[in-house]
């Protein structure tokens, strides 16, 4: 299953999306995770300071 973020715990730091090997990460108001591009890495929820983005 693809990354899902937390929109009550993310601060929109962008590190998931510096760190995201298919830039399946965009960050406006809060991080927002493309699913069909999500390959499950599991490098945004290492990245996350606030541990707000799960492998669900
Ligand atoms: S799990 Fe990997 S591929 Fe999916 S959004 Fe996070 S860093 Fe990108
Ligand atoms: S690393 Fe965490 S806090 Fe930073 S933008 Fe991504 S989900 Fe939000």
């Amino acid at each position: 299953m693809p990354a899902v973020v937390n929109k009550d715990e993310c601060t929109a730091c962008g590190a998931c999306a510096d760190v995201c090997p298919v830039e399946a990460i965009t960050v406006d108001d809060v991080a927002e995770v493309d699913p069909d591009l999500c390959i499950d890495c599991g490098a945004c929820v290492d990245a996350c300071p606030v541990d707000a983005i799960t492998l669900e």
